[in-house]
């Protein structure tokens, strides 16, 4: 199973258009590398492709990465997405490929929640409509993905896990459960799994069990400090106040996770985030962790 980082940055990016940070002045100065909002891509034969969050950046991310271009005069190798809540950073892409017509369509699975909030969108209904299929998946449960039509060739296991969380802002940040999950990716041969959980305002067992069960689990490196948008002056609000658990911390992430062996990477991580300065004692304490911090154009083969 190949493994590409689309994007690593939470909303907005890196730089954030209207943001002026430390951060965000060292990427529009070349200091420090660009990201783009979050997201994966991943395939087991390198042609058919599954997205995990589709971001507002998608088209420029396609354009960056060649398996992603239209293999045809229409047409595209991406054959389905996973979306993990209904944030506007991590479902707007749909937006961006509306102009996908024709008979086939995208294959959609997401929580059942995640589904009515966003098909509610503007944007997104017409993907909850034929030639699409927007299906729920069954917390909990393995989904082997069936028949040459399914995601990825049906090549993948997938297994959707709640985590801690709510609703986005614009449907009132309602706690609900599979209002955000993380998931499993299997290849159908390989033993080795992907966890990719960008989202979560805590661990909870079923959390903690799959972050031990994978071979690679991306998780929520968000924010580094629950205070910091707040000392930073960026906005009043915590990080567990906009449901991420913050990595750094005496019950931080880093601090619960002490001692699993799985291979961690930080992804969608905010500009407010002083792990993003590779001078800063945030990320020398990731670094000595021994977690990753992920990056555009990361790619993994598991
Ligand atoms: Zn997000
Ligand atoms: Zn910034």
């Amino acid at each position: 199973m190949i493994v590409r980082v689309l994007g690593s940055a939470a909303g907005g990016g890196v730089p954030q258009w209207n943001c002026a940070c430390a951060n965000c002045q060292a990427a529009r100065t070349g200091r420090a590398p660009r990201r783009t909002q979050s997201s994966l891509a991943v395939s087991v034969d390198g042609i058919r492709w599954l997205l995990l969050n589709c971001s507002p950046d998608i088209a420029a991310q396609i354009e960056a990465f060649t398996p992603l271009h239209p293999p045809a005069p229409r047409g595209t190798p991406i054959a389905g997405m996973l979306f993990t809540d209904a944030n506007v950073d991590h479902i707007g892409g749909l937006a961006v490929l509306r102009q996908r017509g024709g008979d086939r369509g995208f294959l959609i699975r997401s929580s059942a929640v995640i589904r009515e909030i966003a098909a509610a969108q503007p944007s997104c209904a017409p993907f909850a409509a034929p030639p699409h299929r927007w299906l729920d998946t069954p917390l909990g449960e393995l989904i082997p993905s069936a028949g040459g039509d399914d995601l990825a060739g049906g090549a993948l296991i997938i297994r959707t896990i709640a985590v801690p969380g709510t609703t986005p802002g614009y449907d009132g940040r309602r706690r609900a459960t599979g209002a955000v999950v993380a998931y499993e990716v299997a290849g159908r041969n390989t033993r080795k799994s992907l966890l990719f959980a960008p989202v979560f305002s805590a661990i909870d067992d079923a959390l903690r069990t799959a972050i031990e069960r994978a071979s690679v689990a991306f998780l929520d490196g968000s924010f580094y400090g629950d205070d910091e948008m707040i000392a930073a002056h960026l906005l009043d609000k915590p990080a567990r106040g906009l449901g991420h658990q913050p990595v750094g911390g005496s019950d931080g992430t880093m601090a619960q996770l002490r001692h699993v062996r799985t291979r961690l990477v930080f992804t969608h991580l905010n500009n407010s985030n002083p792990m993003l300065d590779s001078n800063s004692e945030a990320y020398a304490a990731v670094r000595e962790f021994g977690a990753e911090l992920a990056f555009d154009g990361m790619e993994l083969t598991l």
